[in-house]
């Protein structure tokens, strides 16, 4: 496969574009608001210009990756796609409407993929003539530097889909990991629990942020602390995926924490408000 169209421009959606240009794809890079478009083209210039500076890719590459990548707010150009990634908003409807128009635009014999954190890739694929060829491709934020992909099957995604899949990851440098599609798959159902914990934690003044993001640090080797991380993804997004396990696998051990729920509500969002569990100036 060398043909790829990727649905959604918006953080993750740039990123798969770089990604699978720089490795030789062409890609159709499709968002329904064209200023998504500008700023995903802008954006994956800067990221490659990054890659440049630090030696990773030469002076060249930037033109030519970009050169691989044509915009446009037009579905229809997923057409010539072998591979489509859909990375549009978190949204049932968006996701299931996509799958609906991709399932009569794409070939036949093209793969959807889905990059959903928290959606069933069975009632996606369930939208589509063609179940055993949907499955879940879950990349990780920011998308060029983090390894994982997460090859989520649906219930009837075949071995051939998934083995595709898997070996396409690999070409994109990955390490891709598959997975079956039950509620938050592997990574939000052992991540979210564990955030979810830390809010608890400070909720009832076990600790301060900096102190609980301190001990899973120094003590578990941790890379960043489950709430700088929760301001880093969205408390809005978090939520919403802690409310996916509970109504999905019906275990109130899921159950968001009320701190989470009132700083949502208070528009307290984490980084991208500029306030969450820390303060963020803004640039
Ligand atoms: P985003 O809000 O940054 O971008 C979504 C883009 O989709 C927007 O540009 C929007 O204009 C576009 N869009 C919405 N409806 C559309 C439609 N019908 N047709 C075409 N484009 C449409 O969202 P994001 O953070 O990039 O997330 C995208 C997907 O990736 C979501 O499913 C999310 O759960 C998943 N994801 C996000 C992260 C993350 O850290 N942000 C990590 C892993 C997975």
């Amino acid at each position: 496969m060398t043909r790829a169209a990727v649905v959604g421009a918006g953080t993750m959606g740039n990123g798969i574009a770089h990604v699978f240009a720089q490795h030789g794809w062409e890609v159709s890079l499709v968002d329904s608001a064209p200023a998504a478009l500008e700023k995903a083209t802008a954006t994956i210039r800067s990221n490659l210009d990054r890659q440049v500076k630090k030696g990773a890719i030469p002076p060249g590459a930037p033109a030519e990756v970009l050169g691989r990548v044509t915009t446009g707010t037009s579905l229809e150009s997923a057409a010539g796609a072998e591979l489509v990634i859909e990375a549009a908003s978190e949204d049932p409807a968006v996701k299931f409407s996509l799958f609906e128009q991709l399932d009569r635009i794409a070939a036949p014999g093209a793969i959807l993929a889905t990059n959903t954190s928290s959606i069933s890739i069975t009632e996606i694929a369930a939208r589509t003539a063609r179940p055993d060829r949907v499955i879940g491709m879950h990349f990780m934020n920011p998308v060029p530097v983090m390894q994982l992909v997460e090859v989520i099957r649906g219930h009837a995604t075949s071995d051939a889909t998934t083995s595709e899949v898997m070996d396409t990851a690999r070409a994109l440098g990955k390490v891709p990991v598959e997975v079956h599609d039950y509620p938050g798959f592997v990574s939000n159902r052992v991540l979210m629990p564990m955030i979810n914990e830390a809010i608890f934690c400070v909720m009832e003044g076990v600790a301060t942020p900096e102190a609980i993001d301190t001990v899973m640090k120094l003590g578990m080797a941790h890379p960043m602390g489950p709430l700088a991380l929760a301001d880093f993804i969205g408390l809005d997004v978090c939520l919403a995926i802690l409310d996916v396990l509970q109504r999905g696998l019906g275990d109130d051990k899921y159950r968001a924490c009320p701190l989470l729920r009132r700083m949502v509500a208070a528009g307290a969002l984490g980084k991208k408000a500029g306030r969450g569990f820390y303060d963020y100036p803004s640039p």
